[in-house]
C-alpha cells in the first residue's frame, strides 16, 4: 500500500476540485513553536503539499521561549481570522507549554488536525466534522488498497488521542463494520490477539515490535510507529519478515506520513466547507 503514490492522487484531485470551483481561496495555518528540527520539516512538507493542491498556506513561527500567553494569541487571531480555514499547531510544543489550553482556542470547524475536544465529541457521537488526519489517512489506504472491513478483525496496538483511539473509533463505525481489539502496553498476549486478526495496526513507535510471527497470512499490516535510530526511519513492523506473510502492507517510510499530509489537505477543503467558504 503506497502511500506516497496516494498522496499524490489525493492532492492532485483536491487540486481538480479547487480550479473547478473556479479557485476560491482555501487557507491553511500552520504555527511551529521552537526549532524541532523534525517539527521544521513536517511543517514545511505541508506548505509544500498545500501548493500543490491550490491551498494558500501561512505559516506563524514561534521562538521557543515566546511564552504561553504568545501562542495563545497567535491561534486566537487565526480563530478569528475568516481567511483561515484550518489551523493546525504543530505538536510537541516545547516543554512547559499548556497544549491543551492552546487547542482549546481552535474553532472545531478549523480544527483540521481533529484533536480538539469537540472534534472528538464529534466522531464519537457520529456528527459530521474533522477527524485526525493519520486516522484518517490509515482508513484512505485501507479504503484504495480494497481492503474488506466489514466483519473483519481489526488490531489497534496503541490508544492515544492522536492515532490509536480515534482510529479505533472509525475502523468500528456503522458502514466500516469491522470487530475492533484495542491493544497497548497492558496487554498481556499481544501476539495471540494479532495473530487472530484480518487487518493489524501499529502505532505504538517501537522499533520492529511486530514480527512475521504476529501475523496471520494474507492479513494486511498498516504502520504508523515511526523510531528514529541510525540505519534511519523504522517502523513498529519489521517490514522485510512481515510483508512475506501478510496480503497487503504499507512501508515505513513511504506509507502512512505522506497519507497524514494528504488528509490534512483533504480536512482543510472540509474546513472551508464546513464555514460555508467553499462549494458543499
Ligand atoms: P503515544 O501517545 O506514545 O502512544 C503509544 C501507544 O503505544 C500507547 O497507547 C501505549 O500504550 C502503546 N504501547 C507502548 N508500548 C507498547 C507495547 N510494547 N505493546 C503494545 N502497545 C504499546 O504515541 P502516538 O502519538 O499515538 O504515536 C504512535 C507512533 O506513531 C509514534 O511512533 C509516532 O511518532 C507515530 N506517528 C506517526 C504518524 C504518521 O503519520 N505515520 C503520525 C502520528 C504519529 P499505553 O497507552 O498503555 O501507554
Amino acid at each position: 500500500m503506497d502511500g506516497n503514490r496516494l498522496r499524490d492522487e489525493i492532492v492532485l484531485n483536491l487540486a481538480h476540485i479547487i480550479s473547478s470551483a473556479g479557485s476560491p481561496a482555501v487557507c491553511l495555518a500552520t504555527v511551529l513553536v521552537g526549532d524541532d528540527a523534525p517539527s521544521q520539516r513536517y511543517v514545511r512538507n505541508k506548505h509544500v503539499q498545500a501548493a500543490k493542491a491550490g491551498m494558500i498556506s501561512r505559516n506563524e513561527v514561534l521562538a521557543a521561549d515566546v511564552g504561553q500567553a504568545e501562542v495563545e494569541n497567535v491561534v486566537r487571531r487565526l480563530a478569528q481570522d475568516p481567511s483561515v480555514h484550518g489551523i493546525l499547531v504543530q505538536s510537541p510544543l516545547p516543554a512547559g507549554y499548556d497544549e491543551e489550553a492552546v487547542l482549546a482556542l481552535i474553532p472545531a470547524d478549523k480544527d483540521v488536525d481533529g484533536l480538539t475536544l469537540a472534534s472528538m465529541g464529534r466522531l464519537v457521537r457520529g456528527v459530521p466534522g474533522l477527524v485526525g488526519c493519520t486516522p484518517l489517512g490509515v482508513m484512505r489506504l485501507l479504503q484504495r488498497y480494497g481492503v474488506a472491513t466489514s466483519g473483519k478483525r481489526a488490531v489497534v496496538i496503541g490508544r492515544s488521542m492522536l492515532v490509536g483511539l480515534p482510529l479505533s473509533l472509525l475502523l468500528a463505525r456503522k458502514g466500516v463494520d469491522a470487530t475492533v481489539t484495542i491493544a497497548h502496553s497492558r496487554t498481556a498476549d499481544l501476539l495471540e490477539v494479532c495473530r487472530q486478526a484480518d487487518i493489524v495496526i501499529g502505532a505504538v513507535g517501537q522499533a520492529h515490535l511486530i514480527t512475521a510471527a504476529h501475523i496471520k497470512p494474507g492479513a494486511a499490516v498498516i504502520d504508523v510507529g515511526i523510531s528514529r535510530t541510525e540505519a534511519g526511519i523504522v517502523g513498529d513492523v519489521d517490514f522485510e519478515a512481515v510483508q512475506a506473510v501478510a496480503g497487503a502492507i504499507t512501508p515505513m517510510p513511504g506509507g502512512t506520513g505522506p497519507m497524514t499530509i494528504a488528509c490534512l489537505l483533504e480536512n482543510t477543503l472540509t474546513a472551508a466547507r464546513l464555514q460555508g467558504a467553499f462549494p458543499a
